[in-house]
């Protein structure tokens, strides 16, 4: 598990707990379900011990998740769960350690009294650095990285000045000396307007039912008008959507992205460049190669390798998948993985996928993807006792690494 964050029902006012992966928020007292949305980071403060104190409060990067790379040869992948000091403070603990798993967490809101340190490193090197993929002299230089998130956040340490002593303010420990007092930290501090979550009603914008989710949910379903949604820039948004029918009558439906797209920088297009470009032993049809390229992701979290697995088997098999618009009497996986993160993951699926990697890997730099469609589509799997089977492919799916997945 995560961290656990504190929060007030923005309806009822009743105290609430949530997971830092939950993306719904939902009050068991008055029984309404809300979005969460920020615009760019979700910020969360520890709980300080100095109640008398003006509160200064330097920010650490949360991010737990994976991080893909891709070298000369070989593609592989690591596991990231860190706190990460985000300012270039001297003397001030560069990671959290295990406080905020001891503590709960709550919003940043304007509200809050206090002033804020700036979060001026690159996030992205502080991954590379938490994931040691330094490319030092010796080491293969990294061609390419992506940052498959669960939870990309900042946490707030709560700090107070005393004479001319930096204090943490959950502890009461001195930490650093400033020469100057305050004026030595007035540069480093950031603007906060518009900080805090909003909160968006989880009624169907087509039609006014309550749409369907999980808490960990990123699109959210309305099964009164068989439409999906999803959260874009604070409000939502309709998603294209196909459901391919089972004929069993124990199905889950489980949702993959199918991305459309082109590929710019290894020239491909249809279907017959991608089985050329990446060496596919097959022979494809002109009817079936001509047709445009479609990559295929989970939309669901997953262990890494299982993960990359899934996407190129779809990816290479290419099937022609035509679905329905309905959920009647279905029982849907709830989709965890955001597209913006399937579109993250291209090109590693393309890597993922190439039987002849030295056409990819030193292009990987200059590749860029055109996507031309985005499409959630849910796929009919048998469940078994210990693997989940597609109908069409027999393509499997571990039950153990999927529900690793959800608690990853
Ligand atoms: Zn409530
Ligand atoms: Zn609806």
């Amino acid at each position: 598990m995560g961290f656990t964050i504190e929060h007030g029902c923005p309806q009822c006012g009743a105290a609430l707990e949530m997971d830092e992966s939950d993306h719904i928020l939902s009050c068991p007292y008055c029984d309404v379900k809300s979005f969460l949305y920020s615009q760019d980071y979700f910020r969360y403060v520890l709980p300080d011990n100095a109640p008398k104190k003006e509160l200064i409060y330097a920010p650490y990067l949360r991010f737990k998740g994976v991080v893909y790379f891709c070298s000369n040869t070989t593609l592989d992948y690591r596991i990231v769960d860190i706190t990460r000091l985000g300012i270039e403070l001297k003397s001030i603990p560069t990671s959290l350690g295990l406080r905020p798993q001891a503590m709960k967490l709550r919003f940043v809101k304007p509200e809050l009294n206090g002033s804020f340190l700036k979060f001026s490193l690159k996030a992205t090197d502080i991954l590379t650095s938490a994931a040691k993929l330094s490319s030092g002299p010796s080491e293969q230089p990294i061609l390419h990285r992506a940052f498959i998130g669960e939870t990309m956040s900042i946490i707030y340490l709560p700090m107070y000045i005393e004479g001319n002593m930096l204090f943490d303010g959950i502890l009461n420990r001195p930490m650093v000396k400033l020469p100057r007092g305050r004026e030595d930290l007035e540069p480093l501090l950031a603007k906060t307007s518009g900080w805090g979550p909003r909160f968006i009603s989880t009624l169907c914008p087509q039609c006014g039912w309550k749409l369907d989710g999980e808490r960990d949910s990123v699109v959210l379903l309305c099964k009164n008008c068989h439409t999906a949604w999803e959260i874009k820039e604070g409000r939502l948004d309709r998603v294209n959507l196909s459901i391919v029918k089972g004929r069993d009558a124990r199905i889950l439906y489980i949702p993959f992205w199918r991305i459309s797209a082109s590929v710019k920088g290894v020239d491909i297009d249809s279907f017959s460049d991608f089985v050329r470009v990446t060496n596919q032993p097959m022979i494809i049809s002109n009817e079936r190669g001509s047709k445009d390229m479609n990559f295929f992701s989970p939309a669901f979290k997953l262990r890494p390798n299982f993960f990359l697995n899934l996407a190129r088997q779809f990816t290479i098999l290419q099937r022609d998948f035509t679905g329905e618009e309905t959920f009647e009497e279905k029982e849907m996986y709830a989709v965890t993985l955001p597209k913006s993160e399937a579109v993250q993951a291209l090109k590693i699926i393309l890597a993922g996928s190439a039987v002849n990697v030295k056409n990819i890997f030193p292009n990987l730099p200059k590749i860029n993807f055109v996507i031309k469609e985005l499409t959630l589509v849910y796929l009919p799997f048998e469940q078994g006792p210990n693997d989940m089977i597609q109908e069409d492919t027999g393509i499997c799916i571990n039950r153990p690494s999927l529900e690793f997945g959800r608690r990853m």
